[in-house]
């Protein structure tokens, strides 16, 4: 993959968020060509990382190695930054016909939630979906986190979860600047003012979530999941080797993000639905008139 081909699924994700065959086959040559600059500096930081030697909790904060099929699909997020550019800075005369303003803020925050969240770790990919994308309370996000690591023994308290779930959200604010805003709940806990009723996007976020499910991964959260772990799968939660734990993180991930597998966590543990949940910003488009 190192080579100057493009692989059709790069060339898809491009063309996703892009919606234009030419800027899709550019954001996706532009991704492939540094991918080989990308991995050796992945290669680098694993020989260095001491994650071996650490406790289980600073492992747990250690930044994730993806293989070289979930770096590319990482790097077309990067080189397709630009577009998030053009938006915030309201020049939405190349948008594609098929989406509105809205959808299309929409797809870039949910890339850009993913992005942020799947170079850190597992850990902050829960956060993300689960109190920023979702509104599950921190309760539940830690039953979730629970079970997706399945060892209390990582559980941190509510503060450490409060505290990293605001800067995440300051990070977004950062990023879209004036088409987000952050308010306060009754506790203080800053939120990004949402849409009252989003029944209308919940087929493309669940698109931009399967499109951003780590490639390398599938579904390993079986129908039959319990929170016993009777049915579930060891690869999920058990590992031999340094190549094997950082691939059981990563397929922690798809869990979370892939919105089937997530559906099947939060049943399993009796909460709302992820429909039910969801939490679209209220884009403020005022802003981004010319
Ligand atoms: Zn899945």
């Amino acid at each position: 993959m190192t080579g100057q081909a493009v692989p059709n699924q790069a060339w898809e994700l491009a063309f996703f968020l892009s919606g234009h065959e030419d800027l899709a086959a550019q954001i996706s040559a532009r991704a492939v060509n540094r991918l080989r600059v990308a991995a050796a500096a992945q290669d680098k930081r694993r020989y260095y990382q001491p994650s071996l030697r650490v406790s289980q909790t600073d492992a747990t904060r250690s930044k994730i190695i993806l293989s070289e099929t979930d770096l590319l699909q990482y790097l077309i997020y990067r080189e397709s930054e630009f577009l998030l550019d053009a938006l915030c800075q309201g020049r939405t005369n190349a948008l594609p016909q098929s989406r509105d303003l809205t959808e299309e803020l929409l797809i870039h925050y949910v890339k850009h939630l993913v992005m942020l969240t799947v170079s850190r770790n597992s850990f902050h990919v829960m956060i993300g979906i689960s109190r920023v994308l979702h509104n599950y309370s921190t309760t539940e996000a830690i039953l979730l986190y629970h079970l997706v690591t399945q060892n209390q023994e990582r559980a941190k308290d509510e503060s450490y979860w409060r505290a990293r779930k605001g800067q995440l959200i300051r990070a977004l604010k950062t990023r879209f600047g004036s088409v987000l805003t952050v308010v306060r709940g009754r506790s203080g806990e800053e939120r990004i003012q949402a849409q009252a009723d989003t029944t209308k996007y919940q087929t493309l976020v669940d698109d931009c979530l399967r499109r951003f499910t780590p490639w390398s991964t599938s579904c390993l959260v079986s129908e039959n999941f319990t929170p016993q772990c009777s049915s579930a799968p060891t690869q999920m939660f058990s590992s031999h080797d340094a190549s094997a734990k950082n691939q059981i993180k990563v397929e922690r991930m798809h869990a979370l993000i892939h919105p089937a597998c997530f559906a099947r966590l939060t049943s399993t543990l009796g909460l709302a639905a992820p429909h039910t949940q969801l939490e679209i910003p209220q884009f403020d488009l005022s802003v981004l008139s010319p």
